[in-house]
């Protein structure tokens, strides 16, 4: 029989330990909310590989990896504790006190911060794990400079994939923009690639299939609209087809926005009383480091005026 998990008691629990839920934990911690951060992989979110980062103020060129090393030094100083690799099964948010189940425990706790980011989406094709960072790549700025002189196509249609195109053609001896359908990116974007003589764009045209022995060479491509299929001979490709943002988690207990994001407004609260959402994670329109980590402090200041007001038995939300 499996052995009764243990349940603790906390005040402040935040899920995801990116820019957001660290910057909410180090708030928390600094003010003696005692903050545990669940962190189902690796600390430091989507910026944890990044390397120059240029418009984080005061910071001008800081990696990923050192920005986020200081903001976590400075949520532990401030006694947050962090755990990484430690998956969530459920969380029940609805009452109170909410409970979030790990393998081993059951953290009962008043306050939830969901600051749990998103991914992008992976190419769906089955050989993609095969060539996953040998030739298939989701990171511009992380992995582009493997690409000096080499051939490059990129994949997706938005500002993302096309901002990442310009960027690449730094590296790149030869360039192709792969879209199934039109560009759906800004003008000025759009422009700076169609003057670029190493840029092909191949629109109405869909990825089939990856080929190559340890890595990939060749992409299976089919034209749309002439019915073509061919294959282009590639070093490596880059895709930014979109994003999920990472709320499979909750779906059962918070209605979600169509784009799957949760609602919430500049507050950070979301509809269930006690439960905010900070970062990426939350429906809203700008997402980068410093909005992560602004929502992060008002999640975090408005968690502990919540605590605070249920103290003395004001339950207000
Ligand atoms: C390649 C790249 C470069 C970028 N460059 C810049 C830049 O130069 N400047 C800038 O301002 N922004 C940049 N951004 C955007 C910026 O990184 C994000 O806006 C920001 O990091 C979002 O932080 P977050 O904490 O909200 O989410 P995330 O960074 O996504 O962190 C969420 C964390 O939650 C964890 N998590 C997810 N689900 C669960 C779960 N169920 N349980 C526990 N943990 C969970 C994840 O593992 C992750 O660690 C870049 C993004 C990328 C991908």
């Amino acid at each position: 029989m499996a052995a009764e998990k243990k349940h603790i008691q906390k005040e402040v629990v935040i899920i995801g330990a990116g820019m957001a839920g660290l910057t909410a934990a180090l708030y928390a911690g600094r003010m003696n909310l005692r903050p545990l951060v669940l962190e189902s992989g690796l600390i430091g979110g989507q910026i944890a590989n990044a390397t120059g980062i240029e418009n984080y103020p005061g910071l001008p060129g800081v990696s990923g990896r050192d920005l986020i090393a200081a903001v976590q030094e400075q949520a532990e100083g401030f006694g947050a504790v962090i755990d990484e690799f430690d998956p969530i099964q459920r969380v029940s948010l609805k009452e109170t006190p909410k409970c979030v189940e790990t393998e081993s425990f059951v953290y009962e706790t008043d306050v939830v911060i969901i600051a749990s980011g998103m991914e992008r989406r992976r190419l769906p094709l089955t050989e993609e794990k095969k060539y996953a960072g040998k030739g298939v790549h989701y990171c511009e700025l992380c992995d582009g400079h493997m690409y000096q002189d080499k051939v490059i196509a990129v994949m997706g249609g938005g500002n993302a994939a096309v901002d990442a195109a310009n960027f690449l053609t730094k590296y790149a001896r030869k360039l192709y923009l792969v879209h199934r359908s039109q560009l759906r990116a800004d003008e000025i974007s759009r422009e700076k690639l169609r003057e670029n003589k190493k840029v092909t764009v191949l629109l109405e045209t869909e990825i089939k299939a990856l080929h190559g022995d340890s890595r990939l060479e060749r992409i299976g491509i089919l034209d749309k609209t002439s019915g073509e299929s061919r294959e282009l001979a590639v070093d490596g490709i880059f895709v930014n087809i979109g994003v999920s943002p990472n709320t499979t988690l909750f779906k059962d207990e918070i209605a979600l926005a169509a784009d799957g994001r949760i609602p919430a407004g500049e507050d950070c609260r979301t509809a269930i009383p006690g439960v905010f959402a900070a970062g990426d994670v939350r429906q809203k329109e700008v997402r980068q480091l410093t909005t992560a980590a602004a929502d992060g402090t008002t999640a975090a200041i408005l968690a502990e005026k919540y605590l605070a007001n249920r103290k003395r038995g004001n339950v207000l939300w």
